[in-house]
């Protein structure tokens, strides 16, 4: 059997607050490999941003915390390490890049000494050398006179430029697994592609795998081998992206799909959201967590939650309604029930 790079088992996160307690994250799977891109995707609150900060151990506690799972990366469990062992793990092995830039990096530092301050927390070199390497991965990721941008500030920077800034922090260490939680969501069209391309290309020069936690299919799209979608703490679709915009089963996949920005076209087309708002996850629940917001539930959803089962090889559903056909029949049966 291949060892995955990462293998993540059940993972779930709670977090607490007044006397509730919220499930954020739900008995999680994932699976990746060396090189590969993985996208994880939902509305916000579906957890996808929390299985992230699971992944690299940094869930704020209190009042968050993860109750169960495994989190196997290159054979070891990160759940058993000691907090010094998992620091060594991120940077080194593990890195991660936020949505917003501005508030991930120092304000009252120059560039060049974050990104030096980095490589020298993981490499044994001179702060000269360092210097160099930083201008070397300020090239890298293609900004323009890199030496005199090492002596420069984050705001004197561009939202795009800073992206830029931390993918090059983020690859300094030249990690294994690079996870990017929204990482063009704040970045305006243009700038969000030329970042789209810069992570394929330094992916394929660097051999990283990447995990994409977006609310947008497109840029699964655009970078990802394979795609888990969630919807209130679970996986709810999991395949490969040719699969799912081929064959999608899951209702909410569908109705994330119909919620894009119409693909092939250059205007910005945004069609309606999907109806209705998730569950609250404080609250005790029986079926699907779908089932208010979905077209096509049956009696058995409101009180039976759907398991997560494969229905063709690497396709894995968690809906009551497993195949194309049943999907069809059931929305036959509603169409005509309306005649
Ligand atoms: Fe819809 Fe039922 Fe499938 Fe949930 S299990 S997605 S409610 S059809």
């Amino acid at each position: 059997m291949t060892e995955h790079l990462l293998n993540v088992e059940n993972l779930t996160v709670e977090f607490k607050s007044s006397g509730s307690t919220m499930k954020a994250v739900n008995g999680v799977n994932l699976q990746l490999n060396k090189k590969e891109t993985l996208g994880i995707v939902g509305e916000s609150g579906s957890g996808k941003s929390v299985t992230a900060t699971a992944l690299m151990r940094l869930i704020p506690s209190p009042p968050g915390k993860i109750t169960d799972g495994h989190i196997y990366f290159n054979g070891r469990d990160l759940l058993q390490l000691s907090e010094k062992d998992m620091r060594n793990v991120r940077g080194n092995d593990m890195s991660m890049i936020f949505q917003d830039p501005i508030t991930s990096l120092n304000p009252v530092l120059t560039v060049g000494n974050q990104i030096v301050e980095v490589i020298r927390a993981h490499e044994k070199i001179s702060k000269k050398d360092a210097a160099t390497k930083a201008v070397e991965m300020l090239k890298m990721v293609g900004i323009p006179e890199p030496e005199k941008r090492l002596k420069m500030y984050p705001h004197e920077f561009s939202g795009g430029m800073r992206q830029r800034v931390m993918i090059a922090i983020a690859l300094a260490c030249n990690p294994k697994l690079l996870i990017a939680d929204e990482p063009t969501t704040a970045l305006d069209v243009t700038v969000q592609a030329q970042i789209l391309d810069l992570m394929k290309k330094l992916q394929q020069e660097h051999d990283t795998a990447i995990i994409m936690i977006t609310h947008d299919l497109g840029v699964v799209w655009e970078l990802c081998d394979k795609v888990n979608v969630m919807y209130a703490g679970r996986t709810v679709e999991s395949t490969t992206t040719r699969q799912l915009y081929d064959n999608a089963l899951h209702p909410y996949t569908w109705g994330l799909l119909e919620s894009q920005i119409t693909m092939g076209t250059q205007e910005q087309e945004r069609l309606p959201a999907i109806p209705g708002s998730p569950p609250d996850l404080t609250m005790p629940h029986s079926g699907c967590h779908f089932a208010s917001r979905c077209p096509l539930a049956t009696e058995i959803c409101h009180h039976t939650a759907p398991e997560l089962v494969e229905v063709q090889s690497n396709h894995f559903v968690a809906c009551h309604l497993q195949s194309k056909e049943q999907i069809v029949e059931r929305k036959e049966g509603i169409f005509n029930a309306a005649k």
